[in-house]
């Protein structure tokens, strides 16, 4: 264990304190000769001592709500006191090459934490998150002059950030929202999913450490060790934090912006695809299989139904398999569902619609791999990469975001028929679209039709994150309440500053 000056003190007054009470008041008069007796120390003081003593073992994690809170928002006053920019670069640097060197065993950590996804991208994920997340560059003053002066606007932090993270991307949410809070001058208490706090805690740990190695403060970011609802709420009711920045599902979007604060909410998804007669298809499905099959579709951006014109169905169909694709025959779906799925119970409104459901997934298979669904359904295949099927738009599987590699088929009998039932498959979510096509009428209509924050022409879906497309990438693209592909001037306020009457008091 590493003792930072803190613990040396906190160590030596301790001992100091001992020593004192067992000499008495008049220590000159005590024999000193004595066994020295020890103070007793009562359960909860010698708790918190060593709760003290781990949280410097452990940086930014804090055995309870309010000290997370406190130490992330005195962590940021300090950066903006006592840092520059160029001070804030040096520690997004520190962080980057941090993580880029522990990415194998990040990646390792989450997989085996989360046991959802693949190993490989969960590597190219980190790769991304780590290269293209924006720092302070993405900070721009703008500025007008004239005969009545010049005036200026900044990009001015927030302050404190709470910030939710979904199981999904757990550490790539972490590394990415924090490069980007951090840049624009805030700090960040995180409430993560309870399902990946190992790997969080791990990742807010080497972030915390790059930061001072980087001469920054401690805990600018922060993290409980037992994450709840209720530590959730106390975040969400902190005067301390000023805004909220929420990644995951529709419930958490609608549970931080009834808060009553600013909140920033990226949530679900469910992506369709066209592809029409004039798309080539042996690059539409090669696009296809590399969106829907990454990371075994746990991304809220991944394809997750295709629209095919019907006289190109089958040859699209053949392009797949090609392409590693396993189509499922009418029992192997039937077979799937009942695994896959469960029966919703509850009547109630929740998914990416929304609305009432009859199915809702199962937890057990989201982001398993195609081998494990193979193997469950006695087939003896290798390598293939993603489950298809053909089905009727109103498959649950069309409905439903999945988050696994099974990816239903709708054939549709011309362009407008595939544009009205992608619309209608999105539920409104406007997150994210892709089309394989190359009549630009076709594009034109799809794009204003669905109006979602990402769409994507002739490419898989990754490119509108900046994998293998042009622009920075986010972790947290923020549909629901529109600030888009969020990056650090996203977590900031606008602020104005005026020189008038060229500067000068002209009165007297
Ligand atoms: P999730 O909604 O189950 O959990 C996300 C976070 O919210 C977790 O930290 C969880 O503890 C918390 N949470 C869940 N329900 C809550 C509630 N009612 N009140 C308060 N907090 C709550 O989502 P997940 O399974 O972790 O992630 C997958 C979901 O996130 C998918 O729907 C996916 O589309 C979405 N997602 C969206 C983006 C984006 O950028 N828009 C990015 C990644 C994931």
């Amino acid at each position: 264990m590493d003792l930072t000056e803190a613990d040396i003190q906190t160590i030596i007054q301790s001992v100091l304190e001992n020593v004192e009470s067992a000499l008495g008041d008049d220590k000159q008069q005590k024999n000193i000769q004595q066994p020295i007796q020890m103070k007793t120390i009562s359960p909860h003081e010698q708790e918190s001592r060593s709760s003290k003593l781990r949280e410097h073992e452990n940086e930014g994690i804090f055995e309870d709500i309010e000290h997370a809170i406190d130490a992330a928002y005195h962590a940021q006053i300090d950066l903006i006191k006592n840092y520059q920019l160029k001070d804030r670069e040096r520690m997004i640097s520190s962080i980057r090459e941090s993580v880029l060197a522990e990415k194998e065993t990040l990646a390792r950590l989450v997989l085996d934490e989360t046991k959802i996804g693949k190993y490989e991208d969960k590597l190219a994920k980190l790769e991304l998150t780590i290269q293209k997340t924006p720092g302070t560059e993405d900070l721009k003053t703008s500025s007008v002059s004239g005969d009545d002066g010049l005036t200026f606007e900044e990009n001015a932090p927030f302050g404190l950030i709470g910030a939710v993270t979904p199981v999904t991307n757990p550490s790539e949410t972490i590394i990415n929202n924090t490069l980007g809070m951090i840049a624009s001058g805030n700090s960040v208490v995180l409430n993560v999913h309870p399902s990946s706090v190992e790997t969080s805690k791990y990742v807010v740990t080497l972030i915390n450490k790059a930061i001072q190695a980087a001469g920054g403060p401690k805990n600018l970011v922060t993290m409980v060790k037992q994450p709840t609802l209720d530590t959730l709420k106390s975040i969400t009711n902190s005067s301390k934090v000023k805004l909220l920045v929420g990644t995951g599902g529709p419930g958490m979007v609608k549970a931080l912006l009834q808060s009553g604060k600013k909140a920033i909410g990226a949530g679900a998804g469910n992506p369709p695809v066209i592809v029409d007669e004039t798309a080539h298809l042996k690059q539409a499905a090669k696009s296809i299989i590399e969106g829907a099959a990454f990371d075994n579709n746990l991304l809220c951006i991944a394809e997750k139904e295709v629209f095919v014109l019907d006289s190109i169905a089958d040859d699209l169909i053949f392009e797949l398999l090609n392409e590693g694709a396993y189509m499922l025959n009418v029992n192997q779906l039937q077979n799937v569902m009942d695994f896959a799925l469960e029966k919703d119970s509850t009547g109630k409104p929740g998914g990416c619609s929304y609305q009432k459901r009859d199915y809702i997934i199962s937890k057990d298979w989201v982001g398993k791999d195609v081998s494990l669904f193979l193997e469950k359904l006695n087939v003896q295949e290798q390598n293939k990469k993603l489950l298809i099927c053909d089905v009727d738009f109103h498959h649950p599987f069309v409905q439903l975001e999945q988050l696994m590699p099974v990816l239903p088929i709708v054939r549709v009998k011309d362009i407008s028929e595939a544009i009205d039932k992608a619309v209608a498959a999105e539920h409104g979510n406007r997150h994210t679209a892709v089309i394989h096509s190359n009549n630009l009428e076709h594009i034109t209509k799809f794009a204003q039709a669905i109006d979602t924050t990402l769409f994507i022409n002739n490419s898989s879906s990754l490119a509108g994150v900046g994998f293998g497309g042009e622009g920075h990438t986010t972790m947290t693209i923020a549909g629901p309440t529109g600030e888009g592909v969020t990056s650090a001037k996203t977590f900031t306020r606008k602020r104005r500053s005026v020189i008038a009457n060229g500067g000068l008091n002209i009165i007297g």
